[in-house]
């Protein structure tokens, strides 16, 4: 198959379609996972900073001895001597860091919440409950993406274990759902939810604008490149052209005579070549006529070079005009010798031509000079086989032919049947 430049823009356009999906699909995987991994580093922040703000609550009331007056508990709101319990102050912590409208959420939870939170203390929905399930000391944190009110969101969990002031208080508390805790239970977790839309957006739009320039400049590229490909196409074919219109008339000026115009002798032997090669059997029987104007030289002495130029162009032409159009080959052999190939000629048909050459000739006028007079002798032959050889011996018995006619006195034919035996 040929490879047009059609076919090569066609290619180079499915491959840069095929590359501006591929880099396109990339892009969005990239802006995805950059998004998660920032969410997850953000959740990760919040989930510790409220952990550790309970641990240190935790350790301070253990540690530090409270006035006798101050209780610590659930209910403390509204009561002077009272502070919040570790639990309550990172539940409360949790809300208050919480930006719904930025969709940060921040719920502590646990699978034994104290009486008074039965109901916002357990697992709220299944993430929880997985959470709960699947948390240990060895693996602390569970992720997970989820749908949250049509947005997708990170889900991070992280267990909140049993310290030492912990399990004190626990085991000891009248109210405790459960006494037999251990330094390193799993008391509950944070769950927090960060937004995976939305909150990058500056991020979103930098790589989306990167990437419509990216494509903008390649699409530019490429049409730059078509239109260079296409001009530079363009431009070869009309050289082409212009090559093939020279080299046409190289061509025809190569293989014609430039003073009558018609073949010359280069043609004349390719032509005699061909025959032979080609074997044209199919051109029997084939004559050859050659003719030369008698005297030529007294007529250029006589009347000048330039009337003896008219001549040759005036005999030229009254000769071609009576020769059969569509089947004679016609060309100027020497300075005034012509010859004439004649295709599926009879012997009657070779005389009749000949002795219409010779009128014709006879005929000739130079109008600037009508006293010239032109003749000219024939010599000719039929030959009715051809083989390897035979075409220089048929022009040899024409040749001969002329110099007999020459010699019996000028302005006359002479026909010489051709010896296929003739060397
Ligand atoms: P013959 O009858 O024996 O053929 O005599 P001739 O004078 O024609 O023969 P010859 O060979 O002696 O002279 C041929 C002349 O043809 C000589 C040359 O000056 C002339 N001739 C050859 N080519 C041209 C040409 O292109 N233009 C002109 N004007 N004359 C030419
Ligand atoms: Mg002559
Ligand atoms: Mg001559």
């Amino acid at each position: 198959m040929k490879i047009t430049q059609t076919h090569a823009i066609a290619f180079f356009s499915v491959i840069f379609m095929l590359m501006a999906s591929i880099s396109l699909l990339a892009v969005q995987k990239f802006q995805y996972s950059t998004t998660t991994v920032l969410a997850s580093r953000t959740a990760e922040v919040i989930a510790t900073t409220v952990n550790q703000a309970r641990v240190s609550y935790s350790a301070d009331i253990a540690q530090i001895s409270l006035h006798p007056d101050i209780t610590v508990e659930t209910l403390y709101h509204g009561k002077p001597l009272s502070i919040p319990n570790p639990a309550t102050f990172a539940i409360e912590l949790g809300e208050a860091v919480s930006n719904r409208d930025a969709g940060i959420i921040i719920h502590t939870y646990s699978k034994y919440p104290f009486k008074n939170r039965a109901l916002t203390g357990g697992p709220q929905d299944k993430f929880q409950q997985d959470a709960l399930a699947i948390l240990s000391t060895i693996n602390p944190v569970f992720e997970r993406i989820e749908e949250l009110g049509g947005t997708p969101v990170l889900r991070h969990s992280e267990a909140i274990l049993m310290e030492k002031s912990c399990v004190d208080c626990h085991n000891y508390h009248p109210n405790s759902p459960k006494k037999d805790w251990k330094i390193g239970d799993i008391r509950g977790a944070i769950d927090v939810t960060v937004p995976l839309e939305g909150g990058n957006d500056d991020l979103a739009a930098i790589v989306r604008y990167s990437y419509i320039i990216f494509m903008a400049f390649s699409v530019i590229s490429l049409l730059g490149m078509f239109i260079t490909l296409k001009r530079t196409h363009q431009q070869s074919k009309e050289l082409d052209k212009k090559v093939k219109i020279r080299t046409n008339i190289l061509n025809e000026m190569a293989y014609t005579d430039s003073l009558t115009l018609i073949a010359n002798r280069r043609a004349y032997e390719e032509f005699c070549d061909n025959i032979i090669n080609k074997k044209c059997a199919n051109s029997l029987p084939l004559a050859i006529i050659i003719y030369d104007l008698d005297h030529f030289k007294q007529i250029n002495d006589q009347y000048g070079h330039d009337m003896g130029d008219e001549c040759l162009i005036a005999t030229v032409e009254a000769v071609s005009a009576i020769l059969p159009a569509d089947n004679n080959f016609h060309a100027r052999i020497g300075g005034e010798e012509f010859a004439i190939i004649l295709k599926h000629v009879s012997n009657e048909q070779l005389e009749q031509t000949v002795q219409r050459i010779l009128e014709s000739v006879r005929q000739v006028k130079v109008l600037k000079q009508p006293d010239i007079k032109v003749t000219c002798s024939i010599g000719a032959t039929l030959a009715t086989e051809l083989n390897e050889t035979t075409i220089k011996s048929i022009v040899k018995t024409a040749d001969d032919a002329l110099y007999e006619a020459k010699s019996l006195g000028r302005d006359q034919w002479v026909s010489k049947p051709y010896d296929i035996h003739h060397k």
